[in-house]
């Protein structure tokens, strides 16, 4: 089978891209005939698919919320070709039997290459660490908890003995619970004007202070999910310096919101780790610029309309990410001038693929054909009644974005095409 994508920007150049079996055959200006499929790429631009390490598809057992084909296809619609799948599902990726199912599961239904989570212990919560010997064995791509913390210093120093030895990353959701009070949202004047419950922001920073001193004396590749306060952040950058295996990940949401726009009681505003400070989120900003985070992540979290509405108090944690990462980060950070497309590229797909080992996120002859047509240059609304997600709940609805995905092909396949939903 043999795909022409023609009339495609490529690092700035106007190419055709000849796709054979699956992969990047040539990028040039040759107008190949033979081939079975010809693609007009409309002079969009070209980009290697992106990579989510951070998606909760639901499924099994939560699928009103969500489920891999829908996830999926959202993933798709956000121009993501390959995506990580956290653990938190029922039932919890905590056993051999449970990873296998889930493999199973994602390789029929995933329209995206759909990689795995497995727990670090039984139903995220117990102490002892899972088989991580056999769940490396049958293809868990890293080890999380996500959604909680890992309370036991001792569950984290063997569960990251575990993962070194399995040579996989570590992924911790860093909570501890002890500082969390029932919070609904960041300590914030906002929350005592709303009287809402606050979150600590220590309860981040105060766990991962402990997991960089266990990381450095077990030498894991120890990766912080959703990385959000200016104290983390600083750690991470301390660590980084000591020469500790750390890599962190920020959701677009804590680099653009924070705790002073919540000005009413809104359960979209309602995610963990909560929205934080305006100082925390320059703080963000400032360690993804700089290097000391790695790479954009959605944490995409589907919930139901019944779950999120109402009060903060009740309301689910989280938001919808995978159908408007890319254009609020194309939007916020290189139409606005701070950072070029390439260096997006890096923190939403290459860094994201060599860090977690991914066969992903190079746009080269003999790479997989996993890609990604962005048109640039229209601005749009992000309007719900265009996710392919079953959930809707996102804060950035009504907003005008640039970056709206035309194509995404996964292995030369169409995966999404702008037109064509159902
Ligand atoms: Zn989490």
């Amino acid at each position: 089978m043999k795909t022409l994508i023609k009339n495609v920007y490529v690092n700035q150049e106007l190419v055709n891209i000849l796709i054979e079996d699956g992969k990047i055959a040539a990028i040039n200006n040759e107008e190949n005939e033979s081939v079975d499929q010809v693609i007009d790429g409309q002079k969009t631009t070209a980009l290697p698919g992106l990579v989510d390490v951070h998606v909760h598809f639901r499924d099994p057992g939560l699928t009103y919320k969500e489920d891999t084909e829908s996830g999926s296809k959202a993933s798709a619609h956000g121009g993501f070709t390959s995506v990580c799948v956290m653990p938190n599902v029922k039932p919890v990726v905590d056993t051999p039997h449970a990873l296998s199912e889930q493999l199973a599961l994602n390789k029929a239904k995933s329209v995206v290459h759909a990689y795995q989570y497995a727990a670090i212990s039984k139903q995220l919560i117990a102490y002892k660490p899972t088989d991580f010997a056999e769940m490396n064995r049958l293809g868990a791509i890293a080890f999380t908890n996500d959604g909680h913390g890992v309370q036991n210093a001792e569950t984290m120093y063997l569960a990251m003995q575990a993962a070194k030895e399995a040579n996989k990353p570590l992924v911790a959701h860093v909570e501890d619970d002890s500082l969390i009070n029932g919070g609904v949202m960041n300590e914030s004047d906002a929350a005592k004007r709303l009287g809402l419950p606050e979150m600590s922001p220590l309860s981040e920073s105060s766990q991962l202070a402990r997991d960089l001193v266990l990381a450095k004396a077990t030498g894991v590749h120890y990766h912080v999910a959703h990385i959000s306060t200016a104290e983390s952040v600083e750690l991470v950058r301390i660590a980084k310096a000591r020469g500790i295996n750390v890599t962190a990940e920020v959701s677009p949401h804590h680099l653009l919101i924070d705790d002073s726009m919540i000005t009413t009681d809104d359960p979209m505003m309602k995610m963990n780790p909560p929205l934080r400070s305006p100082k925390d989120r320059k703080a963000l900003i400032a360690a993804l610029l700089d290097g000391t985070i790695d790479m954009v992540a959605t944490d995409h979290a589907p919930h139901s309309e019944q779950e999120k509405s109402g009060s903060m108090r009740d309301a689910s944690f989280g938001i919808v990410g995978s159908e408007t990462a890319f254009s609020l980060m194309y939007t916020h950070f290189v139409k606005n001038g701070i950072v070029d497309l390439n260096q997006l590229i890096k923190w939403m797909s290459s860094n994201p693929a060599n860090l977690f080992h991914l066969p992903a996120g190079q746009l080269q002859v003999g790479q997989p054909a996993d890609i990604t047509l962005m048109e640039l240059d229209q601005p749009y609304q992000i309007d719900a009644n265009d996710f392919l997600s079953k959930g809707k709940n996102s804060p950035f609805i009504g907003e005008q974005v640039y970056g709206k995905t035309q194509l995404t092909l996964v292995d030369g396949n169409i995966a999404y095409q702008d037109g064509s939903e159902e």
